[in-house]
């Protein structure tokens, strides 16, 4: 089993709040939400970090984030949110798997 966090969230050897979940791509809520809403988009497929992805990735780059604006509506947030990918130790990244936080407060 890989000792990724979030690969293990993929797996569902680790439980979460999955609210969004296609081919490539699985979005969950924070478990130590930093806003009422504060979910997390990642990739299926492992990649340390934003520093990490190649140009083999740019389609899984573009998915991700024509994703979010739909996750964000589809939980309370249609009329806006924040957006933030921490990149290595300098980022405060702590789970080396690319994630994009989505914060925001219902209407
Ligand atoms: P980073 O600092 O790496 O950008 O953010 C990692 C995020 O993952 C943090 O906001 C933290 O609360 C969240 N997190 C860490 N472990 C887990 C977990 O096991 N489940 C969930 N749902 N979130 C986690
Ligand atoms: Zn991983």
């Amino acid at each position: 089993m890989s000792d990724c966090i979030f690969c293990q969230i993929v797996s569902k050897h680790i439980p979460a709040q999955v609210v969004y979940e296609d081919e490539a791509l699985l979005a969950f809520k924070d478990i130590r939400p930093a806003a009422p809403v504060h979910l997390l988009l990642i990739p299926k497929q492992h990649m340390a970090s934003l520093a990490d992805a190649q140009a083999t990735d740019e389609a899984l780059l573009g998915k991700m984030l024509l994703a979010v604006p739909k996750i964000a509506a589809e939980n309370g947030l249609a009329h806006g949110f924040k957006t933030q990918i921490n990149t290595g130790v300098g980022g405060g990244q702590e789970v080396f798997h690319l994630h994009i936080h989505i914060l925001g407060q219902p209407a």
